[in-house]
């Protein structure tokens, strides 16, 4: 749909859906004015044939969203902490802190990234089902909440943790053993997950009551039930059932032992349009229907949301190097391949990306939609990130956009053909124009051949030699 016609659809939407269609269309008219500025100003180009750029306001606009959801069902605190994997960008987990939100963090990396963007120890959670002891006993130390995975770990934790009462909130992750939702690699809750203490499991629920009675520094509980695929009502059920367990847990200690839940993340997001749909407004209720103890002040909360917070606000553009036919399949052979979205190329039918067609200036192509491939550069038949995909016929020097890869795809680099990491830009505009900030350099091909081993060059050669 062209801008003009995705405006006069806006219109013409009853006064219910008014609003959601709105924000959406805003959002699509940012992305369409940032294209054409990202080509204008040369930050995509012949020499610069690939380029991210994020939507400063629209991730504003989404942790505001958040934020506005909790706090419409409850007055108890909440920290959100915003799942670092979904994009770990140092000036995004910034943007996200000044917006309110916390960092949550499964590796020395991640902690590095959330350090580097100024979130504190109190505002972060770690989580990961392989912590060393050497994170283990640097979380304690900082003051960073710990969520354990499992028996084995949380040994590991009554041996740092001594006698001494731990100045970091510690909880316990359990899986509700909920079952699967559509997407087999991203289900946390199944029977056989590696996530966490299988609560269904034969003397499980009686051995995570008594490892709570054992450590009265045991006060959290944590779930997180699955990421996109996984429909609302059955993350309401993990939360549920967290949230029994911590009632069954303090029934058990005769006392508030278990002060906070931590709900994890997972809302999942739409990738056929530019409506953001579920709402977290939505999820709230849904909790506040489905589990109303949640929200009646007695337990702190954490969430863990990533993708939902990000997605929609990333954009790709990719210069199409070549048009070729092949078998009579028109093919756009672009810039953006697998190493921008893996997911999307190895397992296209769970994670299908939208895709704009732009002219050389960086403008909506119109035209008849006519069915192609849009390939990627790198070196294997299966690079497409489309395949018959209708869309006005790209040519060469076009541009192709791929839409909703804010969150999972671009900072998800996979080096495959050792192509470099395109630069990142966060946008912002007003009637004066676009502005962009670097969010991230392009990588340097002097840095790829240091990761590769430049600096070793001899290394297998017999003596050096
Ligand atoms: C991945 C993950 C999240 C974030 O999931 P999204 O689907 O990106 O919201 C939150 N918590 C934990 C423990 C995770 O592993």
């Amino acid at each position: 749909m062209t801008s003009q016609a995705r405006s006069a659809a806006a219109r013409t939407a009853s006064p219910a859906t008014s609003a959601v269609t709105g924000t959406a269309s805003a959002a699509a008219q940012r992305r369409e004015q940032a294209v054409r500025a990202a080509v204008e100003q040369g930050l995509a180009g012949p020499d610069v044939p690939i380029v991210a750029l994020l939507d400063t306001t629209g991730i504003r606009t989404s942790a505001a969203a958040l934020r506005d959801a909790f706090a419409a069902v409850t007055d108890a605190p909440v920290l959100h902490a915003f799942a670092v994997k979904a994009c770990p960008l140092v000036p995004v987990l910034r943007l996200l802190h000044a917006e309110g939100l916390g960092a949550e963090v499964a590796s020395p990396g991640e902690l590095a990234l959330a350090t580097a963007a100024g979130v504190p120890p109190a505002d972060t959670v770690l989580d990961s089902p392989a912590k060393t002891p050497a994170e283990l006993r640097e979380a304690l130390a900082l003051g960073i909440a710990v969520n354990a995975d499992n028996p084995q770990e949380l040994s590991r934790l009554d041996a740092l943790v001594g006698s001494a009462r731990p100045s970091s909130p510690v909880g316990l992750r359990v899986n509700p053993q909920l079952g699967a939702g559509s997407i087999e690699a991203l289900s946390t809750a199944t029977a056989t997950s590696k996530f966490g203490v299988a609560l269904l499991d034969e003397g499980a629920r009686e051995w995570v009551v008594r490892a709570y009675a054992e450590r009265p520094w045991l006060t959290r509980a944590h779930t997180h039930s699955g990421s996109q695929g996984v429909a609302l009502p059955l993350m309401a059920q993990g939360v549920r059932a967290v949230y029994e367990l911590a009632e069954e847990i303090n029934a058990a200690a005769g006392r508030r032992q278990v002060d906070t839940l931590d709900i994890g993340g997972g809302l999942p997001v739409n990738f056929a349009s530019d409506e953001e749909t579920p709402t977290y407004a939505a999820y709230a209720q849904l909790l506040k229907d489905e589990v109303p103890g949640l929200f009646d002040g007695r337990y702190a909360l954490v969430t863990e949301f990533g993708r939902s917070l990000l997605a929609k606000h990333g954009t790709v553009l990719a210069r199409v190097e070549y048009a070729k036919t092949s078998g009579g399949r028109p093919i756009a052979v672009t810039h953006a391949g697998v190493q921008i979205a893996a997911r999307t190329v190895y397992a296209p039918a769970s994670w299908p990306l939208r895709i704009e067609a732009y002219d050389a200036k960086g403008r909506p192509k119109t035209g008849p939609a006519v069915a192609q491939d849009i390939a990627g550069p790198a070196c294997f038949a299966g690079d497409l990130l489309a395949e018959n995909r209708p869309l006005p016929l790209l040519d060469q020097g076009d541009y192709a956009g791929v839409l909703d890869t804010g969150a999972y795809y671009f900072a998800h680099h996979y080096s495959y053909n050792s192509l470099a990491r395109p630069g990142i830009y966060g946008f912002t505009g007003d009637a004066e124009g676009v502005r962009f900030a670097t969010v991230r350099t392009p990588q340097p091909i002097s840095d790829l051949v240091a990761e590769a081993g430049g600096g070793h060059a001899d290394a297998l050669l017999a003596d050096g030699a």
